[in-house]
């Protein structure tokens, strides 16, 4: 009796009893069984039910290792007959539904899946990548169950994110006033984009003041019919990325007409060169600058590229006063530049004035924009080998949308 008090403390077993404890094949199997008031519960609603049958018989779920000792939880596993679910296997204290392993064990895993790497959970926990996906969509719709993400929204970024090279796509929101990710869903369309303003409701699209995205229509016709005191603002994130964009244009052409009017030296440099010129001015390394230096000396052209490119970012730095002027001023040097990926980009940018305006107008930080959407990216990119967008969406919603669970140790 004394033994098994110890046992319920060391495994710290809420609504479970230890009926017995033994050692087979180097780990611990531990009998346990649910408390009576814990028994004859739906799987899916835990709600209290008529008993079914026996099941399968005994199961096994894997517990947070003793040391090194891999540990089991055995108990009977029947089945229970809910008016909501049918025929069901029997809810049981310490685990969630159709899991293999303890809430303990899976909680444990998701903070790792979100705090470190991909190698450092699978290794520690002893579990393959691709089951830590599915234990982190598990937790994820436990800790999502209790809150409601999109309450009180009113700044919003929508913007669609490609995962794995280019396969899987998947459009996510996130709050503008949090820095958090409220919603992510597979898909690259208008139904997409739909299927979050149902979730959000009419009541609350009204209360969206802001949305942020880029210029696709599939974005912001849904958005601006049902949210119809939303100001639409074109993200300064994929402002600066076309800018960005324009400019590798340019450097391309140049690298190539070097290479094939025999300047190897000059091809070498400009290849070399790629980081520089996407890089922040005011953050450039003493070295980097003679680079850029280098440049301004061998190739006008590509120079005028690197200042468009710059200046275009300072529209989102100054206030928006000066953001106007500022505007105007990059729109007429665009359009005299006779770089051709700049007018185009100039040309977008008149036939959307408004949209872009309006982040500025409305204070929207690209560094903050911009942050956030790295973050979402390094996640996504993380996720891959997870065979499933919803295992990819999980982790995402664990590290970026406050889900994640705290390590079991700190509740105890
Ligand atoms: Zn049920």
């Amino acid at each position: 009796m004394r033994m098994q008090r110890v046992w319920n403390g060391l495994l710290r077993l809420d609504g479970a009893v230890v009926e017995e404890v033994a050692f087979e094949q180097q780990a611990l199997i531990v009998s346990v069984r649910p408390k009576a008031k814990e028994r004859d519960r739906c799987g899916k609603c835990r709600r209290r039910c008529p008993g079914y049958d026996q099941g399968e018989g005994r199961r096994r779920w894997r517990a947070l290792d003793f040391g090194t000792t891999l540990v089991y939880l055995e108990a009977q596993a029947p089945r229970v007959r809910c008016r909501e679910h049918g025929v069901i296997v029997a809810a049981v204290p310490w685990a969630r539904h159709d899991a293999n392993f303890t809430i303990a064990f899976e909680d444990q895993s998701a903070w790792l899946a979100v705090n470190t790497s991909k190698k450092a959970v699978s290794q520690l926990m002893r579990v393959a990548w691709r089951t830590v996906g599915w234990i982190c969509q598990r937790v994820m719709a436990d800790e999502q169950a209790g809150r409601d993400l999109l309450a009180g929204l009113r700044h919003i970024g929508i913007d669609e994110i490609s995962t794995a090279k280019g396969q899987t796509y998947m459009v996510v929101v996130v709050d503008h006033d949090t820095g958090r990710l409220v919603w992510a869903h597979p898909g690259r369309d208008r139904k997409t984009v739909e299927k979050f303003l149902d979730l959000l409701g009419d009541e609350r699209c009204k209360l969206i003041a802001l949305v942020s995205c880029d210029d696709a229509d599939w974005i912001t016709l849904p958005v601006s019919e049902r949210c119809e005191n939303a100001t639409v603002c074109l993200d300064p994130f994929h402002i600066v990325k076309a800018a960005t964009d324009a400019l590798d244009e340019i450097r391309r052409e140049v690298w190539n007409q070097a290479r094939r009017s025999g300047q190897p030296e000059l091809a070498k440099e400009l290849k070399g060169a790629r980081f520089v010129l996407w890089k922040n001015a005011e953050k450039l390394t003493e070295r980097q600058q003679t680079t850029l230096a280098r440049i301004q000396q061998l190739n006008q052209r590509l120079y005028r590229a690197y200042l468009l490119a710059q200046q275009l970012r300072q529209i989102y730095r100054v206030p928006a006063e000066q953001a106007h002027e500022l505007l105007d001023a990059w729109l007429k040097w665009a359009r005299r530049s006779r770089l051709e990926p700049f007018r185009r980009l100039a040309r977008r940018i008149t036939q959307q004035r408004k949209k872009v305006e309006a982040a500025f107008i409305n204070n929207l930080s690209n560094a903050v924009v911009e942050q956030i959407n790295t973050q979402i990216r390094l996640i996504m990119r993380r996720g891959f080998g997870f065979h499933s967008p919803w295992n990819v969406i999980a982790l995402a919603m664990l590290s970026l949308g406050g889900l994640c669970p705290p390590l079991p140790a700190e509740g105890a």
